[in-house]
């Protein structure tokens, strides 16, 4: 049988993918354990941009339901064909505010939160839905120009704002890692991301105690963000392979 005729109703998974999928969580286990944590308490947040929903739907029946696209248009085309899937969506990618509206009905958590006035045009759409809807804000703790996220030293101003939103719970913090060779360096900017997180956390501003995830490893790296904390690690190419370049 051609690829092109493969079934996408029974979720047939591609060659490898489940066993890849088995060797991260196995991967994931341990460096929770090795960094004093239950096997249990860091999630994998399959990154599936510009893969198709037959790829995902496999994914997902094989126990990976948490899923993170980066592109609103991405989002809204794929819901339809994994909507009778349980599954949780996380957007992982940059929001403009005119996409708003379009992403809230198929999104469980923004993890993109990065400015006062993304914020509060999500607080005020929420309002008028009458919902609430979990956060994260995302800082660079990189410094790197192409990187999206708030800079460390605006965090607090921001963080103060979606702790007074009504409707949005800020659940915790996510970055995307220096990209170097430099482990070190990398890990210096997950621990400063693990360092933002205790601060808010501890600061006794209500809702503040609810912010305790660490969104932050992809797969060239989640191990070493693990060490430094990690809640949520962020996998793509490592279980489904290169992806073409972005346009
Ligand atoms: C693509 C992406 C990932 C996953 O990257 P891989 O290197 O393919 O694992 C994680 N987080 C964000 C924000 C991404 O855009």
């Amino acid at each position: 049988m051609s690829s092109s005729s493969a079934p996408t109703t029974q979720d047939a998974a591609p060659p490898g993918l489940v066993d890849r999928l088995q060797a991260l969580r196995d991967g994931v286990t341990s460096a929770a354990v090795a960094s004093g944590r239950g096997a249990d308490d860091v999630q994998i947040l399959l990154a599936t941009k510009t893969i198709s929903p037959a790829v995902i739907r496999a994914a997902i029946s094989a126990g990976y339901d948490l899923i993170g696209e980066n592109r609103v248009q991405e989002v809204v085309a794929k819901a339809d064909e994994l909507a009778d899937l349980p599954h949780r969506t996380h957007l992982i990618g940059h929001l403009q505010s005119n996409k708003v509206n379009a992403v809230l009905d198929h999104v469980d958590c923004v993890q993109s939160v990065d400015s006062v006035a993304l914020a509060g045009r999500l607080d005020r759409r929420c309002a008028a839905l009458g919902r609430a809807l979990d956060v994260m804000v995302q800082v660079n703790v990189s410094g790197e120009a192409s990187k999206s996220g708030v800079a460390p030293d605006a965090v607090d101003e921001l963080v103060a704002a979606v702790l007074a939103a009504e409707h949005l719970r800020l659940t915790g913090f996510m970055t995307i890692g220096l990209r170097s060779d430099d482990r070190s360096a990398v890990r210096a900017g997950y621990a400063e991301l693990a360092a933002i997180r205790d601060r808010v956390h501890g600061s006794g501003v209500p809702g503040a105690r609810r912010a305790v995830e660490l969104s932050m490893g992809m797969s060239g790296d989640w191990a070493d963000a693990i060490a430094e904390g990690a809640t949520m690690v962020r996998v793509g190419s490592a279980v489904f392979g290169a992806r073409p370049p972005v346009s």
